[in-house]
């Protein structure tokens, strides 16, 4: 069965009022493939998403970057998922490789995260991925799957996950996966989905590339048979975002 393409543009810790506006306006005005070919969900900062949501073009989606492990109350400077959805967010982001290292962020941690945000009707971009060294040292898979098994532990459906591959030595480094890398890890990701949680969940189940994805090199990434998208964190602020969302077709 068919994968939809998915396209997120994760916009990190940037921008002010103005800059975001810009942003909106350029995506706005694209001219890019229809819905039904390519899913665009851009994810600001949570002080800018409702901002976002009002501006953006209805056919494109927004995510939130993080939300809380369970209900909210008592816990100071969280945002819930309860919230997300009071808003009108339909996506988050979770488990990126920049909250499990500069937060500490354990495997346990993401899955429940996980769990929570899509019991309250989030739908949820898993990211996974290894550092330099666990690759350098051949513990890329076990990585992965691992990361992978504590959310497959703690959820009932694939339904609403859509899994991201970020190798974290690819992250903002400018050194992108080659081609052949990322199916090598799509694949046994997917691999890994038969295995463990289905046929159906392998063959249904988006997995998406992030790792300095640019305008220039996402085309020959997407020849890759289980590269089903992209996660872009530096190129989704700029004007080039439009050509990657292109590369769906
Ligand atoms: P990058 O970030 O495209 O700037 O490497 C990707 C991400 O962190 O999602």
């Amino acid at each position: 069965m068919g994968r939809k393409f998915f396209i997120g543009g994760n916009w990190k810790c940037n921008g002010t009022v103005e800059e975001v506006k810009k942003i909106v306006t350029v995506l706005n005005e694209a001219e890019v493939p229809s819905e039904d070919i390519v899913e665009v969900v851009v994810s600001p900062p949570f002080v800018f998403l409702p901002l976002v949501k009002s501006l953006l073009r209805s056919d494109f989606q927004v995510a939130a970057q993080n939300c809380w492990i369970r209900r909210g109350g008592a816990f100071t400077g969280e945002i819930s998922a309860e919230m997300l959805v009071n808003l009108g967010i339909p996506w988050v982001i979770l488990g990126h490789s920049e909250r499990r290292s500069l937060l500490a962020e354990s495997n346990e941690f993401v899955g429940d995260k996980v769990a929570y945000a899509l019991s309250q009707g989030l739908k949820v971009i898993a990211c996974v991925g290894e550092t330099l060294e666990q690759r350098e040292s051949g513990s890329t898979m076990a990585v992965v799957a691992a990361q992978t098994k504590a959310i497959a532990e703690k959820v009932s459906s694939w339904d609403n996950i859509v899994l991201a591959y970020e190798p974290v030595w690819a992250i903002g480094t400018g050194k992108v996966a080659t081609p052949a890398q990322a199916q090598e890890v799509h694949c046994e990701l997917r691999k890994w989905l038969h295995d463990n949680a289905g046929d159906e969940v392998a063959a249904s189940t988006r997995i998406i590339y992030g790792g300095s994805v640019n305008g220039a090199n996402c085309k020959e990434l997407t020849t890759q048979l289980d590269v089903d998208g992209f996660l872009v964190g530096g190129a989704s602020l700029k004007p080039e975002f439009i050509d990657i969302i292109k590369s769906a077709t």
